[in-house]
């Protein structure tokens, strides 16, 4: 693979053991399909499109629906099959990438795969943000792009606003890029756009995997001031959202209320599953505002395994710094969140 730049010789594709159970609470989905007559609905419009046809060069028509939904100008707003693309672009962009350690992984795979130079400082042992340490990086060196997932990967702690707002000021001085991800906003209330209609260095990611609950059909968002947007746009190749894409975007917002909804009845079993394994013998679970949450378990791969034998998949996470111990428990349905707890507190992990 002599053909090949340098920094890829260690890559490796992005960890994911597809593992079969009857509940899967692993990849921080809906648990809920979209509904029957939203389906029909999206497939009509996909029926009415001509597929021989190339989609718009760069998905004019869905930024403008988004940008309406948004309240956002269009010129700022860029969509991509799945934020993890907008990550990729952002990392690509980027002179050097800053993260929190531990963080949701594709930060720095983006990183790596794009042969950026990449930190992650350690979140304090309370999942804080470290950031005094963050704002004395971006005062060192050159300039790049510092992720914020809020809330946080995989932790689901919601950072201080006034935090926030001092690396947003720092990004300013400094001539950083702040990309704030809110791919779980939905299930905090947080947002982060007065922010960004304020300070041109901050960036939002959104996605639609999520309260959306369209995870399958690969849609993420980034807003940014219109010359930001305009440059990572030019870094996407064109076309790069599909007519069918487009159909199922425009159909679900038409009634964007129902991720919302979604938004808070996962946000509510979130609390109820957590005020219940405040009373588990040895599992500690720490609060969360996302829909999963983190559970500190004496031993990460005998309590994934008991989880397992009794039908609920969930996420190790234990790999991570600062998450000995850890499993990453998404929020289900009611039974399934009910199928968890039985699971967890017959699990027997002293
Ligand atoms: N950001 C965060 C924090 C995530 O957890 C995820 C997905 N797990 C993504 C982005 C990627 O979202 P998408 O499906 O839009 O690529």
């Amino acid at each position: 693979m002599e053909a090949f730049k340098p920094h890829l010789s260690g890559l490796t594709a992005y960890p994911y053991k597809k593992v079969e159970a009857a509940i899967k609470l692993d990849q921080n989905e809906s648990p809920w399909d979209l509904p029957e007559d939203l389906k029909t609905r999206a497939l009509e419009r996909m029926r009415s499109e001509p597929w021989n046809r190339y989609p718009d060069m760069h998905a004019e028509g869905v930024r403008a629906l988004v940008a309406r939904w948004l309240g956002w100008p269009a010129g700022g707003v860029v969509v991509a099959p799945g934020s993890n693309f907008l990550i990729l672009a952002l990392a690509q962009a980027a002179r050097r990438v800053l993260d929190t350690s531990p963080s949701f992984a594709f930060y720095e795979g983006a990183a790596r795969l794009t042969g950026t130079p990449y930190r992650g400082v350690p979140l304090d042992p309370e999942f804080r943000l470290p950031l005094e340490e963050i704002l004395r990086e971006m005062d060192e060196g050159e300039p790049g792009v510092v992720f914020l997932a809020i809330p946080h990967a995989p932790t689901g702690t919601v950072f201080a606003v006034p935090d926030v707002r001092r690396v947003a000021d720092k990004a300013r001085g400094r001539g950083w890029i702040l990309a704030i991800d809110e791919a779980y906003c939905h299930f905090s209330g947080t947002d982060h756009r007065g922010l960004a209609a304020e300070n041109p260095n901050v960036v939002l990611l959104r996605t639609f995997s999520k309260a959306f609950g369209l995870g399958g059909i690969r849609a993420g968002v980034l807003l940014a001031v219109p010359d930001v947007a305009a440059k990572l746009q030019a870094m996407l190749p064109p076309f790069e959202v599909p007519v069918h894409t487009a159909a199922v975007l425009a159909t679900v917002l038409e009634s964007a209320h129902r991720a919302a909804e979604v938004g808070f009845r996962l946000a509510a079993e979130r609390d109820r599953v957590l005020a219940k394994m405040a009373g588990h013998p040895t599992w500690r679970s720490h609060p969360s505002r996302a829909n999963f949450f983190l559970v500190r378990t004496p031993d990460a791969e005998v309590a994934w395994q008991s989880l397992l034998d009794r039908g609920i998949l969930v996420r190790r996470q234990d790999h991570l710094p600062g998450l000995e111990g850890c499993l990453r428990v998404s929020v289900g349905t009611p039974t399934e969140n009910d199928a968890f707890l039985k699971a967890a507190f017959d699990s027997v992990t002293r």
